[in-house]
This record gives structure tokens, sequence and C-alpha cells, in this order.
């Protein structure tokens, strides 16, 4: 019931014909003009632009802007979107994508490029996953569960609204939206990708990672969103929180390459992919989760082959005593493991990618979550 809706409010918003016209607020913020409305056909081919999209109110009635860049090609083609920061302490999309326009020469290029740096304002600022408003002293919002938003909802569903409605639509044919593990927690070399849709599969198939999921679709998600939307789109998961990891940025930068030489919009070859690195794909996760408190010694790594009753973990009190121990629930790879030794109950000790072969395509997500 819960995706049936959701499906519904998608296709509305995504509905009707595409953007009018880049509409400029008048104002310049970093050298770069403001707009409130993006449409590629009127911007200048060949060239690389610079805009500040222009978000909801702050709680002060100021503006929350979004540094866009759009490497618009000489020629036209496909029109690729590149999201990173949609969680805000997940920093090795932002030097991908930011590395990636790096090196973009629109002359050379047939179609477009758009990046999207930090949707989640307050979250980069912070370097939090959540987006914190002030609601009864202030409540957490997860960015990345309030796709496509809403119009008139608080103030992270509403930009993620208006970058739905006056940025992607009809401005957009593939999208990618670059992820890493929380605060907390590290990701393996990892994509998930729509099981039911054939071209974000093969999208996910273009970044050089050791697993993909096909997943069922999560809502909320922008992968999901765009998804349902006709956009085939896949959510990346490069390594942990926090930092620029070189080979996690790289990670991003040669599967956003391989995007780009697929669909044409660059001229080069299609480098190393997932079939290159021999990449697990299965299409359920599996969490060990503490059921005690106390400090946590893993036994296995990131992407380690496990077996279901292999020991992955132990967990001791404050004198050293063994007060529980984790075993694999499943055959799989590690996909995900907690990194903050300290653990509370509930929460991640590690996670297992698992191939189950599900009727219809796609198991459950139970309640694991990008
Ligand atoms: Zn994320």
């Amino acid at each position: 019931m819960v995706i049936r809706g959701l499906i519904g409010v998608t296709a509305a918003l995504w509905a009707g014909s595409v953007a009018a016209a880049t509409v400029y607020t008048g104002d310049t913020i970093q050298g770069a003009p403001v707009i409130s409305q993006l449409d590629l056909t009127d911007l200048a081919p060949g060239k690389m632009h610079r805009f500040m999209f222009r978000g909801a109110e702050t709680s002060t009635g100021q503006y929350w802007y979004v540094p866009v860049l759009v490497a618009k090609g000489a020629k036209p083609g496909k029109r690729i979107l590149f999201v990173g920061g949609n969680h805000g302490d997940e920093l090795n999309p932002i030097g991908a994508v930011q590395a990636t326009f790096a090196t973009l020469d629109p002359a050379k290029m047939s179609g477009t490029a758009i990046a999207l740096i930090g949707p989640s304002r307050q979250g980069v600022e912070n370097i939090t996953r959540t987006w914190t408003i002030n609601d009864l002293g202030g409540a957490q919002i997860n960015p990345n569960r309030s796709w496509p938003g809403r119009e008139n909802g608080n103030t992270v569903e509403r930009p993620n609204w208006l970058i739905t409605t006056k940025l992607i639509k009809g401005n957009v044919d593939v999208g990618i939206d670059h992820h890493t593990g929380g605060t907390g927690i590290d990701f393996a070399r990892f994509v998930f990708a729509y099981a039911n849709d054939p071209e974000s599969l093969k999208l996910g198939g273009l970044f050089p990672v050791d697993q993909i999921m096909r997943d069922p679709g999560l809502p909320g998600t922008l992968e999901y969103a765009l998804v349902k939307a006709g956009i085939p789109a896949v959510t990346t998961e490069l390594g942990g929180p926090r930092g620029f990891v070189a080979d996690m940025v790289q990670l991003g930068v040669d599967g956003n390459a391989n995007v780009l030489a697929y669909y044409g919009v660059l001229p080069g070859p299609v480098g190393k992919t997932a079939a290159d690195m021999n990449a697990f794909v299965g299409d359920d996760l599996e969490s060990v989760l503490a059921v005690a408190g106390g400090f946590v010694t893993l036994l296995v790594k990131l992407n380690d082959t496990v077996t279901k009753g292999q020991k992955i973990a132990v967990q001791r009190n404050g004198f050293g005593d063994i007060v529980a121990e984790y075993v694999s629930p499943a055959d799989g790879r590690v996909a995900i493991i907690g990194t903050d030794a300290a653990t509370d109950r509930g929460t991640e000790i590690a996670t297992i990618l698992v191939k189950r072969d599900c009727a219809g395509n796609a198991c459950d997500f139970g309640g694991i979550v990008p």
C-alpha cells in the first residue's frame, strides 16, 4: 500500500510538459546566477554552466542554495544527472562528482552532464545523515526518504520537490545518486539497482564495484523516485562516510566516466566495469544487529565471503567478558560493517548481501537502508 501510494504521487509529479525556461531570480552567489528553475534547452551548447539552485527557506527566512554544474555538450545527446551529498555525511560522492566535472570538456560532448552538489544542504554543513528542522526542538529528517518531495512539505520535502519538478523534470534521462555508508558504518564497493528495470541494472553494472544488489525499490529514495518516473537510476555506495577517500572517490569517477561513455556523451571507451571485478550479484540484505550493549570485535572484513553460521563478531563488556557472539545469518558477502566499536543494542554489527533468487525478481528490503 505504501509503495502503491508513492507511485501515484510520483506519477502525478512527473506528468505534464517540460520546464518552460530557466528562471533567474536576479541574485548572484559566489559568482553564480541563482535559478529557481532549469531548462537545458535555453543554455548555450559546448559550455560549462554554474548555478545556485534556490531551495526552501531557512528557519530565518533566508534560502538554502544548491550548487549546480551543467556541462552542456556541443552536440545533443543523453542527459545524465550526477548527485553527491543527498545524505550530508557521505562525502566521497561529492569528491567524485567534482572530480568528474573538473575533467569534462563540453565542446567534446554529445549530451549533457548535470551535477547536484549537496542537496541536503544542512546535512552537508553539519556532516550529518539527517537534516534537522526546528520542530519541537529538532526533528531529524532523512532526505533520502523524502523523494520526490512535497510542494508544501517541510524544509526537507519542499526542496526535494523543487529539485524534482524544477530541475530534474524534463532535463534528465539517466540518474546516478552517489552515497556511502553513514556515520558509524562502512560499505563495500556496492551498487543498488532496481531489479525490475533492465536499464537500471545495466547502469549499475557500469560501476567497477564488488557487489550489486538487485533491489525492490525503496520508497523515498531518489533512485526509486527516478525509476518510477521512467528514468533509469542507481544508488552507489562509495565506501564509508565523512572523508574523501581516494580509492572510493576514484570508484565514483571511473563509474561516472563509464556512464558517460556508455551513453555516448563522451567518445571514450567504457573502462573497467562490475563484470571485470567479478562482482557478486545479490538480491537480499540480511543484517546482524546487536542484541546487547558492549564493545564489538569484528572477525570479518568488507566483501569477505561468509557462510551461514560463521562467527563474524564477538562483543564484550567493560571487564572484557564476552556478552554476545554473532554469526552470519546466511551465505553471502559482507556488504556493511559497523565501525563504532562501542555498540548499542539494536545497531549494526554487519550486513550480508545474499543471493536468494526471490520470486518476482526482487526480495524485500528487510529494513536495510542505503
Ligand atoms: Zn546515503
